[in-house]
């Protein structure tokens, strides 16, 4: 049988995880890399006695090689949290510039296609809502957030340019905030951030005021998007998200009331640059993919709650993935 075989970088996240078990599903040969810097092994270990999977512990920033041939690639590797890109800043900033470069390299000679993981950041604080692919975005590069949105918007540009110039067949996702079982409990993302405050029995922290909105994907959903889209014909950048918009505020509420925690919320000063509204027009992806999301939140956040629940008690006090602190200048 000619299996096809597709790399996955940042394979040990979140999301590059999940999309492991995705392709193993779908029978092909999966080629896992990650330099473990924000990704843990424990996310794909099941996968490990799985002869159709071999996991490479690279940096994708550096020459990327990978031996024989290649049907497709997935771009995830990258810090995807504000306090992780603050923590990493340059590593950040060459993942998603030099490592997307070298990734597109590698499309080029195998002749495979490529799908990169954009962002809804890339339109900054949106003066436009819901954001429509066709808006161009309020960014401020040299903020906090710059590193991570400046190297995707670099991502962005650089995917296009190989898909015109050298032809390559390239896909461009801009995914919205996504949830579900294998975040960092620490990465300082608001759901992790309020569950695991619920389960020590702290206050939940609410940035600003709470009024900021966000749009909750869960996690199955985002997959089924990747894969509509890897396998269509479209080189435009295409949303993928749940326009379920909520305040924070609200949101922390939802979280007070599903771990029936007794505790209340408490304000701290919202972060430099933080977005006041996020919520994807999905128009695009309802017609050329036939995608939307079908997990409502309320069953999306039972099944993340149930997971966090599952971690052993000590997750709940770890500050930062071990290899992390490796990176972190003092
Ligand atoms: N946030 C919060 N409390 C926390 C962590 C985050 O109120 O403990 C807010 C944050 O300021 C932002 C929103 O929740 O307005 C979503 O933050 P997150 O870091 O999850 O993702 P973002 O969408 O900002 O990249």
């Amino acid at each position: 049988m000619d299996r096809k075989r597709i790399l996955i970088t940042g394979a040990a996240g979140f999301l590059g995880s999940h999309l492991c078990d995705r392709f193993i599903k779908e029978e092909y040969e999966v080629l896992a890399m990650d330099n473990l810097i924000t990704g843990d092994l424990k996310n794909i270990e099941h996968l490990f006695k799985n002869p159709n999977f071999n996991f490479f512990e690279h940096d994708v920033s550096n020459f990327v090689h990978v031996a024989g041939k290649l049907d497709y690639i997935l771009h995830f590797a990258s810090p995807a949290s504000p306090i992780d890109y603050l923590k990493i800043p340059i590593q950040t900033l060459k993942v998603g510039s030099l490592g997307t470069y070298h990734l597109l390299g590698l499309a080029k000679d195998k002749g495979a296609r490529i799908l990169v993981a954009s962002t809804s950041e890339v339109y900054g604080d949106p003066h436009v809502h819901p954001q429509t692919e066709d808006y161009w975005g309020n960014v401020n590069p040299v903020g906090p957030r710059g590193v991570y949105d400046e190297a995707k918007r670099f991502q962005e540009a650089i995917t296009m340019a190989y898909h015109t110039y050298h032809k390559v067949q390239t896909r461009i996702i801009r995914i919205f905030n996504t949830y579900g079982p294998r975040m960092r409990l620490n990465d300082g993302r608001v759901l992790p951030a309020f569950i695991g405050q619920a389960l020590r029995g702290e206050d939940l922290t609410i940035f600003g005021d709470g009024s900021q909105t966000r749009s909750f994907c869960y996690v199955d959903d985002l997959v089924e998007g990747i894969y509509r889209l890897l396998m269509s014909d479209i080189p435009d950048p295409v949303n993928i998200g749940n326009p379920d918009e909520i305040t924070i505020k609200e949101f922390a509420e939802e979280i007070i009331k599903l771990t029936g925690t007794s505790q209340t919320v408490v304000y701290k000063p919202l972060p430099k640059d933080d977005p006041t509204q996020r919520q994807p027009d999905i128009t695009l992806a309802r017609k050329l993919l036939n995608w939307e999301p079908k997990v409502s939140r309320q069953e999306g956040l039972k099944i993340t709650y149930e997971f966090f629940k599952s971690l052993p008690e000590e997750s709940l006090y770890k500050k930062e993935h071990n290899e992390f602190k490796r990176y972190i200048k003092k």
